[in-house]
């Protein structure tokens, strides 16, 4: 199966190193991205006209708290997961499931959701969305058998530390490290409590740590310090620094010159932090881009890579770049109807969402013209085959 995608306008990479990509066509063979130039224009089962448009790899939500399905007891709301495709999110990454009425507290327990949750997130794909979730919630009493176990189980994440009883740097070090050799992602909740139970967490406890990802540093709730800000930016390179859509504008973009001048934008990425007590945002990574793009003083196309390539690296996935052998998660966007300017990197520089035309993850156009963003001013056409989901005709 090989599909081909011709009059790209232009390719966003999700490269912090090379954003932009030249080129106006771009190939899949089985899923997977085969080649990105100009004038390919070999044989292929389905062919899709961009019109101009511009491609960039399917958004990564870095923060998400998915429970089972395509439901969400938080906010009583079904099919959010789709409607995030319809965002432009392709993978989203749990966070941890404490939404789950009666979340088990003990080790069996913790263990036993983890790992159902994990593999049924890995047979079912709400939406076509691949979803990365069973992130255990530390308590006390887990010891390095456990880890592995869940490791064994499939479990690859541990969810917001300091959402349970384990909330202290101490505590936390020796379980992210067990995690960790058992090749599980950390993340630790900071600032304020944003659950009942849960207490304020600092830089301090993160950098004692070392887990992978500094959660949401710009507020789940309530958001770090400056100083404790500066402390994570000027600390361990390792541990990448979380902004996400429901915390604290202000110091998002506080966050991201403080990266900015540290030279360490590739250690910045997005999230949602959704569902939430803030609710479910579809267009929550979209509007996170064109805030930090607009308003922060970062090109568009590499607070992009913030929430594609970036994420990619942390959790270790084979999508979030537009190379050659990558996932072809896509989404093709253009600037909305209505738009003063012309594309859709120009819009989020304009802190216009982007309009999107078609959503494509392995190669397989999942939805066509976005029911949640703007319309986009040129939409993308299957002109040749049959693109698998429909909507897109
Ligand atoms: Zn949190």
């Amino acid at each position: 199966m090989r599909t081909l995608i011709t009059g790209i306008g232009q390719i966003v990479s999700g490269d912090l190193d090379a954003p932009l990509l030249d080129g106006d066509s771009l190939s899949i063979v089985d899923g997977r991205i085969e080649a990105i130039g100009r004038g390919l224009d070999d044989e292929a089962d389905v062919v899709i006209d961009a019109k101009g448009t511009t491609v960039l790899p399917g958004l990564i939500d870095s923060h998400a708290h998915p429970v089972v399905g395509d439901f969400t007891p938080r906010q009583r709301t079904i099919d959010f997961i789709e409607s995030s495709l319809h965002g432009g999110v392709t993978t989203m990454i749990s966070a941890g499931e404490p939404h789950l009425p009666g979340r088990p507290k003990d080790v069996v327990g913790i263990k036993a959701l983890a790992i159902a949750i994990a593999k049924a997130y890995s047979a079912f794909r709400p939406g076509g969305v691949k979803v990365r979730a069973g992130a255990p919630i530390l308590e006390h009493g887990l010891v390095e058998a456990d880890f592995a176990e869940m490791a064994a189980g499939g479990v690859k994440l541990i969810g917001e530390i300091g959402l349970g009883s384990v909330r202290t740097g101490a505590d936390a070090a020796p379980m992210v490290a067990w995690g960790r050799a058992h090749g599980m992602v950390s993340t630790f909740h900071t600032g304020g409590p944003s659950i009942p139970g849960s207490s304020a967490i600092g830089a301090d406890a993160v950098l004692e740590a070392k887990p992978d990802v500094a959660g949401h540093i710009n507020g789940g709730t309530t958001s770090l310090s400056e100083a404790d800000i500066d402390r994570l930016v000027a600390g361990d390179p390792a541990i990448a620094l979380e902004l996400v859509q429901c915390g604290n504008g202000r110091t998002a973009l506080y966050a991201l010159r403080q990266a900015a001048d540290a030279g360490a934008l590739g250690r910045v990425i997005l999230g949602n932090d959704a569902p939430s007590g803030t609710g479910v945002l579809p267009l929550g990574i979209l509007r996170s881009i064109a805030h930090l793009a607009s308003l922060g003083a970062v090109a568009p196309e590499v607070v992009i890579a913030m929430a594609t390539g970036n994420t990619a690296r942390v959790h270790h996935l084979d999508t979030g770049v537009l190379a050659p052998g990558r996932a072809a998660d896509l989404v093709i966007v253009d600037a909305p109807i209505g738009s003063v300017r012309g594309t859709a990197v120009e819009a989020l520089a304009n802190g216009d969402l982007p309009g999107i035309s078609m959503v494509l993850v392995d190669g397989v156009a999942l939805i066509g013209r976005s029911r949640n963003t703007p319309p986009a001013a040129r939409m993308a056409e299957v002109v040749k085959g049959v693109a698998v989901g429909g909507g897109s005709h």
